[in-house]
C-alpha cells in the first residue's frame, strides 16, 4: 500500500515584511487554520529571523507552525549575524529550511554546508527542509536529474529520516520567475528524488518522506501540482506573502 504523506504548504517569506505585515499575515493564518477542522495539510510559516518572536505569538494555538530560512552548522560561538539552531528551536520553531538556492547563490553555500546546517536542524530537534534544484542551462543540457541526485546526495544529513526531514525540488528558474514546472516536469523529478532516496535512506524512509515543490506556486496551479503522486506539498515565496494566495493554496490540497 503506497504511504501516506500528510501535505506541507510552507511559506518562505524571505527578506519581505515589517512588523505590521508579520502580524496581519500570521494572525490572518492564525484565524483561518483555527476555523478549520481537521486540516487535511500542516501549515508552516518561515518568517524573516527578527519576526519570528511576534509571528510565533500571532499563531500560538492555531496550529499554524513556525519555521527559519537558515540556521548555523555549529552550536554556538563567536559567529557575528549568525543564528543557532539551538536558539530557533527555543524560541518555537519547528522547521528551518537549508539550502535555498538564494542561499546557495548568495552566499556560495556547498552541499556539504547545506548538509551540516541540515544536521544542526536535526540535532536542536527541529526538521529540515532541505532544498535542491537545477538551474536553467542545466536542465537544457538535460542535466536535471543527475544534478538533483548529486544535491540530493551530498545535502542529506545523517540520520535523515521521514519524520525529521522534507525535501523540496525547487527549480531555480521557477522560484520567482513566474515560470513554473509543468506537472510532468515536476512528477519526473520527484519521482526521480524518491528513487535516489531508496539507496540513501531505505525503502520505508523514502515512501514516508514528503517532497515538496517549489517554484512560483499560486492558488491557480497548486491543485495540479499538489495532485501528482511524488508532490507532497509545498514550498511558496510569493504567494505566502499573503493570507488569501497562502490560503488559496492550502484549500486546493484539501
Ligand atoms: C521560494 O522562495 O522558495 C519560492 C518557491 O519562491 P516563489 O514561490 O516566489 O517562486
Amino acid at each position: 500500500m503506497a504511504a501516506k504523506r500528510k501535505i506541507l504548504i510552507a511559506g518562505n517569506w524571505k527578506m519581505n515584511g515589517l512588523k505590521k505585515d508579520a502580524r496581519a499575515l500570521a494572525s490572518g493564518l492564525a484565524k483561518k487554520m483555527k476555523k478549520t477542522e481537521r486540516p487535511a495539510f500542516e501549515m508552516l510559516i518561515c518568517p524573516p529571523f527578527p519576526l519570528l518572536g511576534l509571528a510565533a505569538d500571532a499563531i500560538r494555538g492555531s496550529g499554524v507552525k513556525l519555521g527559519a530560512q537558515d540556521c548555523h552548522a555549529i552550536e554556538r560561538g563567536a559567529h557575528t549575524g549568525d543564528t543557532s539552531a539551538g536558539l530557533l528551536a527555543n524560541i518555537g520553531c519547528k522547521y528551518v529550511i537549508v539550502g535555498h538556492s538564494e542561499r546557495r547563490t548568495d552566499h556560495e553555500e556547498t552541499d556539504k554546508q547545506v548538509r551540516a546546517k541540515a544536521g544542526a536542524a536535526l540535532n536542536a530537534g527541529m526538521g529540515a527542509i532541505v532544498c535542491i534544484g537545477e538551474t536553467w542551462a542545466e536542465r537544457k543540457a538535460g542535466k536535471a536529474l543527475v544534478v538533483n541526485r548529486k544535491q540530493l546526495k551530498g545535502s542529506l544529513p545523517s540520520g535523515a529520516n521521514a519524520k525529521n526531514t522534507v525535501i523540496a525540488y525547487e527549480p531555480v528558474w521557477a522560484i520567482g520567475t513566474g515560470q513554473v514546472a509543468t506537472p510532468a516536469q515536476a512528477q519526473e523529478v520527484h519521482a526521480a528524488i524518491r528513487k535516489a532516496l531508496i539507496k540513501l535512506i531505505g525503502a520505508d524512509e523514502a515512501a514516508k518522506m514528503r517532497i515538496l515543490y517549489g517554484g512560483s506556486m499560486k492558488p491557480g496551479n497548486a491543485a495540479e501540482l499538489l495532485a501528482l503522486p511524488d508532490v507532497d506539498g509545498g514550498l511558496i515565496g510569493g504567494a505566502s506573502l499573503n493570507v488569501v494566495d497562502f490560503w488559496g493554496i492550502a484549500a486546493a490540497a484539501s
